[in-house]
């Protein structure tokens, strides 16, 4: 077909595809939250609804992108890792960047009402982002490690400092003033003996964030059986489970494994997490 004389404009786009053979973690956060939560009287220091809410507009992307193996969330962020081998949008870096973005943001939008049914949403919010390439699963691990690290800094104390002020009665400006300086072992003492909150009974989700992660499903024998030759998958890429078949005399099929996302709050900092899952960093 041939082109129009204005069509040479075209030519003025970059390419700008993401390295291959690297790990793509893209993380979008929440713009000027610090306001929307003020302006939607969001609990504090932790508002469970917005969280949930936040989980479900992560969980919507992972539904779309099943490249996507994990996702963190914390506050108004939200981390996503893509596997090492995907080719989503030939890697193309702004159109996954702003397609996932754009996509978290109008499942925040859309879900609203259902977490947030007493707040009417005063103006649409909006998120930023951004994609960094790491060249090995060391980096992914310690990439995951520091946000975890980061919400439980920024928990502890946004947990001391609104108990001052909501229990303490002190100002902000007072609050901010009495913690200035401390160390984490003063404050879990301050929050002891003057709130008598024990900081590792709170939540697990304020504590350590929102972890949605693929899971393999292990089919038993009569889901092998019924799997037959259409072992649906959802993601990663079907793997060969190696389960033995039905004892038919034919050779079996190997069924695919099987993946679900699940939501846990647990600690991703240590060995045991990522031992269990290799293929996360596969
Ligand atoms: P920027 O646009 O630079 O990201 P920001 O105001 O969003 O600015 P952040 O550092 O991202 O700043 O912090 C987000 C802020 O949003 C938190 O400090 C907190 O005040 C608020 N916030 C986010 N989620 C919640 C929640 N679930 N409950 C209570 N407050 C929240
Ligand atoms: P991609 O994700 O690659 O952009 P796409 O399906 O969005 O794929 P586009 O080239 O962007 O492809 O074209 C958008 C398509 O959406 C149009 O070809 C048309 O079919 C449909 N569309 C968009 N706006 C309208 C509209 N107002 N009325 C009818 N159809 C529309
Ligand atoms: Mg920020
Ligand atoms: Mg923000
Ligand atoms: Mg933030
Ligand atoms: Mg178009
Ligand atoms: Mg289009």
């Amino acid at each position: 077909m041939a082109g129009s004389k204005y069509e040479y404009v075209k030519k003025f786009e970059l390419p700008d595809p993401l390295l291959m053979g690297t790990f793509l973690v893209l993380r979008i956060d929440g713009h000027a939250f610090h306001k929307l939560s003020e302006a939607h009287s969001f609990n504090k220091p932790n508002d469970e609804r917005a969280l949930q809410l936040m989980d479900h507009a992560a969980r919507d992307v992972m539904n779309e992108f099943k490249d996507i193996l994990l996702a963190f969330g914390e506050s108004d962020e939200y981390s996503f890792l893509f596997r090492k081998s995907s080719a989503l949008y030939n890697r193309r870096q702004a159109k996954i960047l702003t397609t996932v973005t754009s996509l978290f943001t109008s499942s925040y939008v859309y879900n609203w009402s259902k977490y947030l049914p007493d707040q009417e949403l005063k103006y649409p919010p909006s998120f930023d982002g951004r994609i960094v390439l790491y060249p090995s699963s060391k980096e992914v691990r310690d990439y995951f490690a520091w946000r975890q690290a980061d919400t439980h800094i920024n928990n502890l104390y946004n947990t001391i400092f609104w108990a001052l002020v909501l229990q303490g009665g002190e100002s902000t400006s007072q609050a901010h003033a009495t913690l200035r300086g401390t160390v984490s072992s003063k404050k879990h003492e301050m929050l002891h003996s003057r709130f008598s909150i024990n900081y590792n009974s709170l939540p697990a989700r304020f504590r350590k964030g929102s972890i949605l992660v693929r899971e393999k499903v292990v089919p038993d024998k009569t889901d092998v059986q019924a799997l037959g030759a259409e072992g649906a998958t959802d993601s990663p890429d079907a793997v060969s489970s190696g389960t033995p078949g039905p004892t038919s005399g034919k050779p079996a099929k190997k069924p695919k494994v099987q993946f679900t996302t699940e939501l846990l709050h647990c600690d991703i900092i240590g060995d045991e997490f990522w031992e269990q899952r290799p293929y996360l960093l596969a």
